[in-house]
């Protein structure tokens, strides 16, 4: 923990120094002079490279020889392409910190600026067009989101034409996902996810959505996905996001309908490890889940949503909130709960790694599943290893209290004994 505290203020004092000058408003709030929540195309360029150089994640991509040909479109801007920003830039290696999950010496690495971003749909612009209404009012100052401002870490401005566009990465509720790099050096490979305003306004979960990315641009994990900045126009909000190069968790839970037993406890020892970090930055996760977990580019998982976090300093809290499959008994009962949520939610999930399906799932209803998870009505199956058992059991007591601590998870026979020595997770199907 203490090395990743050392990071994390490492971090914390190049962001601020990588600051863009800022005027006080009569508000008293620091903001970027111009009048509009709108923001002119930034021209301190190589804080870019300060910001993310050291601690952005390795990009270790396939071989050369698997670069398709490029043909990047560009959102907005004069088309600059892989081949033109190739040109100007220099070499640099790539740095892995403590923050990222280094690659594995073999893993063959490649300079970001020729990475194949793949080819951008128009997708931004086609949406933008026919998609959200101008928000106005309390909301619209809710939502002029801008890391270049914020209290904490306040980053270097940031504007869409930073960024070179690719490939569409996947569609949520708010809007699209791309793989992006920036066009200043080094070219870093980022995933920027687009959020309509006028479509979170009308879900009601601005608060929500402000009190994720406050949660997320906070944090420091190899297995929390970091969010570098973020940005705003009049219609949307933009999150850079530490790219997921082996994308969703859950599309592999399906593909194989289970994982291995040694997958599954590298996942769930990667998973202990983020939610120690969490909880001891007090924020308890609440909505752990398959669906919510990324896996980066050497396979390592990612918790990659925030939707349902709070930040909880000695607090307790008595909302309903997360899918039923995986709440614990006190949250379905409406009790006030704790970060021993995360604790029952991870025996979930390494019972649902295991067999490939959540262990209090009852088709007839949610009514079923409430009962079966109140009554903590939990049927192991024979596959499952008699340390596996032991683990899920120990996770899945009824009172918090009695749930295994993370420590010990880590410490667990099971977890022990698939632990490698590089502690990165194996590759697929294995
Ligand atoms: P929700 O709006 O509820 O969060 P969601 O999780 O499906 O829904 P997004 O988080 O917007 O939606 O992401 C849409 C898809 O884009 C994801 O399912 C995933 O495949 C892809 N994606 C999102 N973030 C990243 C990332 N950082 N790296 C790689 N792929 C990503
Ligand atoms: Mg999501």
């Amino acid at each position: 923990m203490s090395s990743i505290n050392a990071v994390t203020r490492q971090i914390a004092a190049l962001e601020i120094s990588s600051k863009p000058n800022t005027q006080h408003n009569q508000h008293g709030s620091s903001r970027p002079t111009g009048g509009t929540h709108q923001k002119k195309p930034s021209q301190n360029g190589p804080n870019v490279a300060k910001l993310l150089s050291k601690f952005a994640p390795p990009h270790p991509f396939p071989a050369a020889g698997q670069v398709k040909s490029t043909a990047n479109g560009n959102a907005g801007n004069s088309g600059a392409t892989t081949t033109t920003t190739a040109a100007t830039a220099k070499t640099r290696p790539a740095s892995p910190t403590k923050s990222s999950v280094a690659a594995p010496a073999a893993a063959p690495t490649r300079k970001p600026h020729t990475i194949d971003i793949g080819k951008y749909d128009g997708g931004l612009e086609l949406d933008n067009d026919t998609r959200g209404e101008k928000v106005t009012g309390e909301a619209a100052e809710q939502l002029a989101l801008d890391s270049s401002v914020a209290r904490d870490r306040p980053t270097r401005e940031w504007h869409l034409f930073d960024f070179d566009i690719g490939r569409p990465l996947g569609k949520g509720k708010f809007g699209r996902v791309y793989m992006v790099r920036t066009k200043t050096e080094p070219h870093y490979i980022l995933a920027l996810k687009c959020l309509y305003k006028s479509e979170i306004v009308q879900s009601r979960v601005e608060k929500q959505i402000r009190r994720e990315i406050e949660i997320q641009q906070n944090l420091r994990h190899p297995n929390v996905l970091r969010l570098y900045g973020y940005f705003h126009d009049e219609k949307r909000i933009f999150l850079m996001l530490e790219f997921a190069g082996k994308g969703e968790l859950y599309k592999q839970l399906t593909k194989h309908g289970c994982f291995t037993e040694k997958r599954s406890a590298r996942y769930i020892d990667q998973m202990a490890d983020a939610l120690i970090y969490l909880h001891s930055k007090h924020v308890i996760h609440r909505d752990i889940k398959p669906e919510n977990l990324l896996l980066g580019i050497n396979g390592e998982l990612k918790i990659g949503d925030f939707g349902w976090s709070v930040h909880a300093p000695g607090n307790r809290r008595k909302t309903l909130c997360g899918t039923l499959d995986y709440l614990p008994p006190e949250m379905v009962e409406g009790k006030e709960h704790s970060e021993k949520v995360d604790y029952w939610a991870l025996g979930v999930l390494t019972y649902e790694f295991i067999v490939g399906s959540p262990p209090f799932e009852d088709l007839t209803g949610y009514n079923a599943t409430y009962k079966r998870i109140a009554k903590v009505d939990l049927k192991i199956p024979n596959k499952v290893s008699p340390e596996a058992r032991d683990l899920i059991t120990k996770l899945l007591q009824y009172d918090p209290e009695k749930r295994l601590p993370l420590t010990e998870v880590r410490k667990h026979p099971w977890i022990m004994r698939y632990k490698s020595k590089s502690s990165t997770t194996p590759a697929p199907g294995s």
